[in-house]
């Protein structure tokens, strides 16, 4: 499970935080996940709460995650296209594997195929400490 590593890295940065902020807990951490990112949030859910309890800092943090829509790029007009105007039935099929989203034409030029603009990211957004 690379989401086990993903949390890893993740307590390793919240540490070098907490230590310059002289912080002796956590209480809340908040990371955005990107939609093209290829975690699996509930993993990395499961992954945050079985590593925390190994932290005496991060015993108690909450975890909340920024899950925000996808954005494509025409390859035809190279309009961008908001993901949450894309059928709802594609996206919950396609989240984990964008390849899936070669078959959806562009609604602006209708020639061109979708591809995932950005939405890689895993980022550490917000730290709350004591
Ligand atoms: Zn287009």
């Amino acid at each position: 499970m690379h989401e086990m590593s993903l949390v890893q890295g993740l307590f390793a940065q919240i540490k070098e935080v907490a230590k310059s902020h002289k912080a002796k807990k956590i209480s809340k951490v908040v990371v955005q996940i990107g939609p093209f990112s290829g975690v699996v949030t509930e993993s990395f859910s499961f992954a945050f709460d079985v590593l925390k309890e190994e932290e005496l800092l991060l015993k108690d943090a909450k975890l909340q995650l920024l899950l925000p829509d996808p954005t494509f790029m025409c390859s035809h007009c190279s309009q961008k296209i908001d993901g949450s105007k894309i059928t709802t039935q594609k996206r919950e099929n396609s989240f984990h594997n964008h390849l899936l989203f070669h078959d959806i034409k562009c609604p602006v030029c209708k020639q061109g195929l979708l591809y995932p603009y950005g939405g890689d990211e895993i980022l550490l957004t917000q730290i709350e400490m004591e």
